[in-house]
């Protein structure tokens, strides 16, 4: 003997709803918290949706951190001065993004507080003289 399934006789089923995988298709919703079509529809979006995306801008903020700090180095690790200043147009062209570091800090100089952009290893900061400006570079 077959029984056939009991058929959904809750008075107020939840609207349908658009599988969020972004295959539009219409589904009819189980609990509040069902937002796609099935298990498979749930794994696409999880792997392809914003999770995804945001990991992404994460990993390639991170790239970009890396690589000022690597060429941070490189200029200061080619002199033997402890203050490395160069002319900013130098390291621009190496791909320095002087827009992206992970923190401003103090360094006392001459009795002076000056704000250095931090990096990684190494910090930074921009100067102006006359029409020039100028990097200067420092280890944390
Ligand atoms: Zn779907």
């Amino acid at each position: 003997m077959i029984t056939k399934r009991k058929k959904n006789v809750d008075p107020s089923p939840l609207p349908m709803r658009i599988c969020l995988c972004g295959c539009k298709n219409e589904f009819q919703p189980n609990r509040s918290n069902h937002f796609n079509v099935n298990y498979k529809h749930t794994n696409f979006a999880y792997n392809h949706g914003t999770r995804k995306e945001k990991y992404a801008e994460e990993i390639e903020v991170t790239k970009r951190i890396r690589k000022n700090d690597r060429i941070l180095e490189k200029y200061f690790k080619k002199s033997d001065k402890q203050i490395v200043k160069l002319n900013f147009t130098i390291i621009k062209a190496d791909g320095f993004d002087e827009g992206i570091f992970t923190q401003i800090v103090g360094v006392i100089q001459d009795e002076i507080e000056r704000k250095y952009n931090a990096v990684y290893k190494f910090c930074f900061r921009l100067i102006k003289q006359g029409e020039i400006n100028f990097i200067e570079i420092r280890e944390l």
